[in-house]
Formats: structure tokens, C-alpha cells, sequence
């Protein structure tokens, strides 16, 4: 099928590469030349997991194109997936701007029939303002369908999510387009969930409010542990084996970030206000949130007394291991609020560093974590790569000027941690 892909992002590159690996003509297109022209020059714009060899093999196959040609992607096409960003205003409410952009753009070039997909995130009755908008600025006055394909796929499994979802989600008001949808995720093995257009979107915001739920509730439940001297791991497992919960998002931390779960969790509440329906749980779990990062604050001020003239180590810039993605990243309220009482940082990032020099200034940015480490008074983990797990801890304790650990993410073992000789403090344990 001949499909284009609106907007390179980590949505729209994933979508459209795994398409084409999977036989489609992909035409990707972005309004961002450096982007393209990065792309087109065998660069990637960001880091996902084996996400570099399948665009290689792809664009050298001819399946796959990089171009900022909107008009010649539309005309080309059957199907349009529109992959932009829908980052939150102020209010908290989506900026669906980019998307009406796009959706009057393709009214304006389409000349065939074609399938219109709402890909990104959108709050319930976007499908239905695309269709008008394209309505309104259909040039050529030729037939088309909307559908909305929300996405799941996780940053850090991108490509494996994408070839293997828990379900596939098609919401559509007409026959030939849920046909059409159906015949391009065929070699997919995964539930279809064929709903309307309002319910699809619905989906896909309940979805990431309730993921953002588990967490806020599992860290409301770290606070208990804390005051009572219970453990959080040994309470998550004691949960997790419940296969009504599920052991999934069940870590206790620093909270979560990214590009999706704040700004969703924002949306749906924005959303619901409009309709009449003041949805306070949600409420909630955005303030459980934002005081996650608060408390672990409080917790370096406290361990270490006077930050002024402190230096501290960070490991994990990246609001979650596998992305260099630093969009709301607890990281960088964290940082900036240390820096703000006079702490010198020192951070280290397996693939977050460059995005995150364009946000947070004034840090020594190392080439690995015992650089990070060495001479510092603490050494703060925030985000729980894999290799610091595995790190000499031995050699981080003799490079350390203080042997203080402030563990957001708990990947280390308090006894271990304690036999090794540091002071070491995390969430939710002792
Ligand atoms: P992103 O910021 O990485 O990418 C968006 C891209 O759209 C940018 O490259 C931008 O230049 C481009 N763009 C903007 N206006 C354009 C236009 N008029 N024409 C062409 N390109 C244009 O965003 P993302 O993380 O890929 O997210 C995209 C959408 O998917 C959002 O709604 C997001 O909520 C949703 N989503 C994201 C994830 C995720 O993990 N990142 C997961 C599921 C859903």
C-alpha cells in the first residue's frame, strides 16, 4: 500500500519505518529540513533501539523516503497517518494546532480518495474537527474517510511494540476504511479493536491515565512504606503477583515524565471539564506526581544539609532508560532546583546528553559514570539504565569524596549498598 507518514517524529519514524518493513511504499514527511535532511543522509534524529538498521534497509530497498514535500507525500498516497505533536498549552488542554494544520494542508492537495488517520494523541471529537476542517478545504472535492489508530508504543521498545501490540485500535465511521485499516495490519498478530471514532480516542487517553494511575498510587503506597518501615519492592511483589494488578508499573520513584503521560493525564482532565465532568482522581495523580520529584528533593537537602558549594553526581538524565527523549524528564526540575541552592552537578547520560545540554546549563556533562562520580558529596540515580546497574560500585565508592547514594529508582540492594559502605537512601525502604 502507499501510505505517507506526517510529522518524523518517535511516533511517526517508528510507524512509517515499521511499515515499510512490513512491504508498504512510505513517504515521511516533516516540516523539520534538518531533520530530513539528517535522515536522507543516513543519520538518526534519535535514539531507539535497532530502529537505525530497518530505516537502512528500507530507504536502500526503496520502501522507504524521507522528504519535506508534503504535497507530492499526499498525492502519492492511499493512506495518511498524522503523527504530529500535540504538546500541552499553559491551560493544559492539547495544542491541536499542528494537527489542523496538517488536516488543511491534505485538503487542500488530496485528488483521490484517501484514508486520513489520526495517530497522534487527541482528546475525544478531534477525528470529527479533522473531518470538518477537511471538508471545509477539500479543493478537489474528492471522497475521504477519518480514522483514529491511536498508538502505544513505548519509547526505548519502539519497533518491538509496534510489531508486537498488546491490541490494535481502529475507530472509523465507515466500512471501506475499517477494511482498509484491516488489510495493512494483517501480517500483525495482535486484538483488533474496531470502535467508533470518539470511543477509539477515548481509548487511548483512559489508557495512559490509568498507567499514570498505577504509578502515582504505587508511589502514594512508597509514602506509607516510608513511615511505617515496610518495603515498597517487597509490597509491589507481594501485589504484582495478583494478576488483576499485574507487576508492571508498579516502581515506586521520582514519578513519571516524557512527552505522554503529563501531557495526557493534563488533556483528559482538560477534556472532561469540557464536557461537565470534573475528574478529580486524575487530579490527584498529577499532584502525587509533581510531589515525587518535591520529596526527593527534600531528601538530598536533607542528607546533605547545606547544598551550597556541594557537588553531585547524577546518573540518568532521560525521563525513562532507553530514550535519549528528555521531554519533562524529572531530571530537570531536580537539577535546576539543586543548582538554584548553589550545588555544582555532574551528570552522566548513555544517550540523553546532547538533548539535554539544550535544557539544562551549567552542568559537567561526563563521558561515563565514574566521572560523574568522582569527588562528589552524593551521587543522585535518576533514571534506571541498565548499566548502572551493573557498575563497579567499589570503584564509585573510592571516587567518591562523600559515600552518599540517593537512589530514585531503587536498582541497587539496601544490604548490599550497606556491606559496600555507603550511606544509602531510596524510595520507599528503609
Ligand atoms: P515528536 O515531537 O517527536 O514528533 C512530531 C514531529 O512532527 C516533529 O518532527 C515535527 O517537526 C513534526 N511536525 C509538526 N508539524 C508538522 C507539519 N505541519 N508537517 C509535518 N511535520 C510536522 O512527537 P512524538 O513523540 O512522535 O509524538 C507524536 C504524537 O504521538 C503525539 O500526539 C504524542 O502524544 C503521540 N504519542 C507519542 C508516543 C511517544 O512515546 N513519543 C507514544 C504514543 C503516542
Amino acid at each position: 500500500m502507499n501510505i505517507a507518514v506526517i510529522g518524523v517524529g518517535y511516533v511517526g519514524l517508528t510507524s512509517g519505518t515499521c511499515l515499510a518493513e512490513l512491504g508498504n511504499n512510505v513517504i515521511c514527511v516533516d516540516i523539520d529540513k534538518e531533520k530530513i535532511d539528517k535522515l536522507n543522509n543516513g543519520e538518526m534524529p534519535i535514539y531507539e533501539p535497532s530502529l537505525k538498521e530497518l530505516v537502512e534497509r528500507n530507504t536502500k530497498e526503496s520502501r522507504l523516503m524521507f522528504t519535506t514535500d508534503l504535497k507530492e507525500a499526499i498525492k502519492k498516497s492511499d493512506i495518511i497517518f498524522i503523527c504530529v505533536g500535540t504538546p500541552p498549552r499553559e491551560n493544559g488542554e492539547a495544542d491541536l494546532s499542528y494537527v489542523e494544520n496538517v488536516a488543511r494542508q491534505i485538503a487542500e492537495h488530496m485528488d483521490s480518495y484517501k484514508v486520513i488517520v489520526e495517530k497522534s494523541t487527541v482528546p475525544v471529537e478531534t477525528g470529527e474537527k479533522v473531518a470538518e476542517t477537511i471538508k471545509q478545504n477539500n479543493v478537489h472535492n474528492v471522497e475521504f474517510d477519518v480514522v483514529s489508530n491511536p498508538e502505544f508504543l513505548r519509547e526505548g521498545s519502539a519497533v518491538h511494540d509496534t510489531f508486537n501490540p498488546d491490541r490494535i485500535v481502529i475507530g472509523a465511521n465507515s466500512e471501506k476504511a475499517i477494511e482498509i485499516m484491516k488489510k495493512l495490519y494483517s501480517p500483525i498478530k495482535a486484538p483488533l479493536i474496531i470502535t467508533d471514532i470518539r470511543s477509539a480516542e477515548v481509548i487511548k487517553h483512559a489508557s495512559n491515565s490509568f498507567l499514570a494511575t498505577k504509578i502515582s498510587f504505587i508511589n502514594a503506597i512508597s509514602n506509607i512504606c516510608e513511615l511505617t518501615g515496610a518495603d515498597i519492592e517487597k509490597v509491589a511483589e507481594g501485589m504484582g503477583y495478583d494478576k488483576r494488578i499485574g507487576r508492571s508499573f508498579l516502581n515506586a520513584g521520582i514519578g513519571y515524565g516524557g512527552f505522554c503521560f503529563p501531557k495526557d493525564a493534563a488533556a483528559f482532565i482538560r477534556i472532561s471539564d469540557k464536557y461537565g465532568y470534573d475528574f478529580k482522581l486524575l487530579k490527584e495523580v498529577q499532584k502525587i506526581n509533581d510531589s515525587r520529584k518535591e520529596m526527593f528533593i527534600k531528601k538530598i537537602e536533607k542528607a546533605l544539609w547545606n547544598l551550597k558549594g556541594k557537588t553531585i553526581g547524577v546518573l540518568g538524565l532521560s525521563f525513562k532508560p532507553n530514550t535519549d527523549d528528555m521531554r519533562f524528564a524529572p531530571s530537570i526540575d531536580i537539577i535546576n532546583a539543586l543548582q538554584g541552592e548553589g550545588a555544582k552537578i555532574k551528570a552522566y547520560d548513555p544517550e540523553a546528553t546532547e538533548g539535554a545540554k539544550k535544557i539544562l546549563k551549567e552542568v559537567d556533562y561526563c563521558k561515563d559514570p565514574y566521572e560523574a562520580a568522582k569527588d562528589a558529596n552524593a551521587l543522585l540515580i535518576l533514571t534506571e539504565w541498565n548499566e548502572f546497574k551493573e557498575l563497579d560500585l567499589e570503584k564509585i565508592k573510592s571516587l567518591m569524596k562523600d559515600k552518599l547514594v540517593i537512589d530514585g529508582r531503587n536498582i541497587y540492594n539496601p544490604e548490599e549498598m550497606k556491606r559496600l559502605g555507603f550511606a544509602y537512601l531510596s524510595v520507599g525502604r528503609k
